[in-house]
């Protein structure tokens, strides 16, 4: 018995991208999030985070900082009666900063292992699963998986969408203006089968 999962981007699509968030209180949830994670929680899917922090690397801040910022995520999805399943970052960099977060590691997106490690510990099927995110980099792991690719347009994903399209290999499976969108479509599909 395998699971499905949605995987989530954190920084343009389920908050604000701001650039580095170096302290909590440059984080701003979107506020349709809640409302988003919560119809996936009565669904039969997983919610999962999967997120960069490379400013660790690079030394722009703490990895407590990650833990205090998913603290105020949860709290503000909490607010909504919506919570995720699981959240895993990658706080590694292959060429800036000091050893252990300075590494070629296997994590940073568009790398599987965030997607691998979920899978092992929460025992889903990648080929049934999807990957919301506001860059092409999110849609182009979720096909090296086997799993469908969601593009909001929210953060980067409107000047991705419309400045860099045409040099895309595989489109996304669908563009949604954010991320109710993206599970609403997901949650349709879901249910024709
Ligand atoms: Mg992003
Ligand atoms: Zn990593």
């Amino acid at each position: 018995m395998t699971n499905s999962a949605i995987f989530i981007d954190r920084d343009g699509t389920i908050s604000d991208e701001v650039g580095y968030v170096n302290h909590v209180s440059r984080y701003r949830v979107f506020p349709f999030s809640g409302e988003a994670i919560k119809l996936i929680n009565v669904s039969p899917l997983k919610s999962v985070l999967v997120t960069n922090q490379a400013g660790v690397a690079r030394g722009y801040f703490k990895e407590e900082v990650i833990g205090q910022v998913h603290s105020k995520l949860r709290e503000e999805l909490g607010n909504h009666g919506a919570k995720l399943d699981a959240i895993y970052y990658c706080p590694h960099h292959p060429t800036v900063g000091e050893p252990p977060y300075r590494q070629e590691c296997n994590c940073r997106k568009p790398k599987p292992g965030l997607l691998h490690r979920a899978a092992d510990d929460l025992s889903i099927n990648l080929q049934n699963s999807y990957m919301i995110g506001d860059r092409y980099s999110d849609v182009k792991l979720a096909h090296s998986v086997g799993a469908r690719g969601v593009l909001v347009l929210t953060g980067y994903g409107r000047g991705e969408y419309e400045y860099q399209r045409d040099q895309w290999t595989r489109e996304p499976d669908y563009v949604a203006e954010d991320l109710l969108g993206a599970v609403k479509w997901i949650l349709g599909e879901e249910a024709k089968d």
